[in-house]
């Protein structure tokens, strides 16, 4: 599922080719895709694209009034001027022959429209520390306050927002340091690895265009490259690249985890 390089991708692929266009008309063919809200079609018709931004895995299209807040889920994907079929739910056309559609093959994602205050309050109460964005002391001090395996806690979006389970067994590895590690178990040189890999390496795979495992792509339809960069994702059973030894498969907070047991060793 995408996650934040991945969304990174998708509003850096759009942003310059939706920015000041005017909707002429939306056409929501799934209800279930718009959230609660009867009215959507009248408060987004006539407004006219500001800009697009990203808040952790969520995408927020900034109209000349109020938001549109897009979370893509499992298989969403935003695509200007894309190939419409059966997996497409929602369609927006601008006023200058040009459209967005989203498409999505589970139908997971949701589009919602919300004015600023609203959409203000959402971010704050369930979107947790933006990782581009947080400071060292504020990471150290919401992990610590958190019960638990670190990797259910690098998971939960309103601690750290944008981590999925790619990006977690990614950042865990690299750290050195095991998924099921509680945080009353870390030193202070643990938390600083640990900050300085989830930002470099959520850096490095937006730089590569995020990972493509089953079929994400971005505005425009292109593909990701960090999948070929990935060191224990999706390798359970086999080699760890740094030590050599069976990297181990198990199951945290009901999500496939690969770690190597040898260079992430249980404290
Ligand atoms: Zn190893």
């Amino acid at each position: 599922m995408p996650e934040l390089p991945e969304v990174e991708n998708v509003i850096r692929s759009l942003v310059n080719k939706v920015s000041g266009k005017k909707i002429a008309s939306v056409e929501i063919i799934t209800p279930s895709i718009v959230y609660k809200r009867t009215d959507f079609i009248d408060l987004v018709k006539d407004k006219t694209i500001v800009t697009l931004e990203r808040r952790g895995k969520y995408i927020i299209i900034r109209l000349d009034e109020g938001n549109l807040l897009i979370h893509l889920r499992m298989t969403g994907k935003l695509l200007f001027n894309g190939e419409i079929g059966k997996h497409t739910h929602l369609k927006i056309d601008f006023t200058d022959g040009n459209y967005l559609i989203y498409n999505d093959v589970r139908k997971f994602g949701r589009i919602n429209y919300l004015s600023n205050d609203e959409l203000n309050i959402y971010l704050k109460t369930k979107v947790g520390l933006e990782p581009g964005l947080m400071e060292l002391e504020a990471f150290k001090t919401k992990l610590m306050n958190k019960r638990g395996p670190l990797k259910k806690i690098l998971l939960d979006q309103t601690v750290i927002a944008g981590i999925g389970n790619i990006y977690a067994d990614e950042i865990l590895f690299a750290s050195g340091i095991h998924p099921l590690t509680e945080t009353s178990k870390l030193k202070d040189e643990d938390y600083i690895i640990l900050f300085d890999n989830i930002r470099g390496i959520l850096e490095k795979a937006i730089l590569a265009g995020g990972s493509t495992i089953r079929d994400y792509v971005n505005g425009d339809g292109t593909a990701g490259g960090f999948q070929d960069a990935h060191q224990v994702y999706g390798r359970g059973g086999k080699e760890c690249i740094c030590c050599g030894c069976t990297l181990e498969k198990i199951k945290v907070a009901g999500r496939t985890t690969v770690y190597c047991p040898i260079c992430q060793r249980i404290r």
